[in-house]
């Protein structure tokens, strides 16, 4: 690890300053900043800590617009009361991610923040467009079966890994970021960058900026919404496959549908194709899997990461199935 001045900010405007010192970065709960630093994934000269600010970490789950301070710890927003029975979808996204431990240090704008967990980009020494733009890249004629398959590009296969965000993608979601020029407001569609012949840069977080809140739109069909994860262990492991469904229904025909994929794509993937194809059916089992189908018509699979079209069609079937049943 390079040798690094740490800063403990005791207000946003401070750490606002420190932060838009060149070679600076932002640590919040660290537990992704510090392994990226161990491996030499990042070498910040100036390690900005603002995991204790102050006024960062309230949540609103009540009004028209949830809102999330950056600094809420995951643990404590999965078990907000209001968000468990309106948006089940995201509590149960942040509840199957990592550990308790984990949950109980790890902030959600550090977790829309994580970055890919492909081997090839974490060893250090394989070709990775990623970390060494212009290497190359190991992954794609070597063990991909973690890979992704939509919105990959012939530079870059790796997968966005975190769940709170991949469910965010189903809903109306915007962040919120400050530097020391003013604030901004970037849709959540947008905070994640597609791949395309760049894949090192994963957000349109700029050097210097912090991200404040992120926030939700209120909707009926929150309560109608589950997120189901399938990974290779039952507890502490990433997702191979997930999906997020929210459902407005009138009777058994659904009126209105999310659709968002993790585990697969580059960035928390929404699957318009999906929705259409709920919208206006009658969901049965033929339908829903018709949808999961139809989330995955563009992927493109690797040698051995085709087995996610299958698992991720049923994912998606089976929680369009499971957020039907929701009350
Ligand atoms: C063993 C292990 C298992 C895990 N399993 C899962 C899992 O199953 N699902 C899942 O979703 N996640 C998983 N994670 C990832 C974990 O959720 C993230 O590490 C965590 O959410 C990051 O939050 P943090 O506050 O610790 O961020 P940090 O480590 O402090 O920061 C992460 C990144 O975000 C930047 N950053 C942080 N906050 C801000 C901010 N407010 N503004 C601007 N930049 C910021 C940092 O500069 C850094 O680049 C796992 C992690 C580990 C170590």
């Amino acid at each position: 690890m390079q040798p690094f001045t740490y800063v403990r900010a005791d207000s946003l405007d401070a750490a606002l300053s420190e932060a838009s010192q060149p070679g600076a970065a932002i640590m919040a709960g660290g537990t992704t900043m510090v392994d990226l630093m161990r491996g030499n994934l990042a070498a910040p000269s100036r390690l900005v800590d603002i995991g204790h600010l102050p006024g960062l970490s309230e949540i609103d789950t009540t009004g028209p617009v949830l809102r999330f301070g950056a600094l809420a710890r995951m643990a404590d927003v999965a078990e907000d009361a209001t968000l468990l029975r309106d948006y089940p979808a995201l509590s149960e996204s942040l509840r199957l991610a990592a550990s308790q431990q984990l949950r109980n240090a790890a902030t959600l704008g550090g977790n829309i923040l994580q970055r890919t967990r492909c081997q090839y980009f974490r060893d250090g020494i394989s070709n990775c467009n990623k970390r060494v733009p212009g290497s190359g890249c190991s992954a794609l004629d070597g063990e991909n079966r973690e890979m992704g398959l939509l919105g990959t590009s012939d530079q870059c296969v790796a997968t966005y890994p975190g769940d709170w965000g991949a469910a965010l993608a189903a809903f109306d979601t915007s962040v919120e970021l400050r530097s020391v020029g003013g604030s901004r407001t970037v849709p959540f569609a947008q905070f994640h960058l597609p791949y395309g012949d760049d894949p090192a840069h994963e957000s349109v977080v700029q050097p210097g900026e912090i991200v404040t809140a992120i926030t939700v739109q209120a909707m009926p069909a929150g309560r109608k919404s589950t997120y189901v994860k399938v990974r290779d262990r039952q507890s502490y492991a990433y997702a191979v496959v997930s999906a997020t469904v929210a459902l407005e229904m009138d009777g058994d025909t659904v009126t209105s549908a999310r659709v968002s994929l993790g585990g697969v794509a580059s960035k928390p993937w929404r699957a318009p194709e999906a929705e259409a194809v709920l919208t206006g059916r009658t969901l049965t089992e033929a339908v829903a899997l018709e949808a999961g189908a139809a989330a995955f018509a563009a992927a493109r699979p690797l040698h051995h990461n085709a087995f996610k079209i299958e698992l991720g069609r049923r994912a998606v079937a089976r929680a369009a199935l499971l957020a039907s049943k929701r009350t």
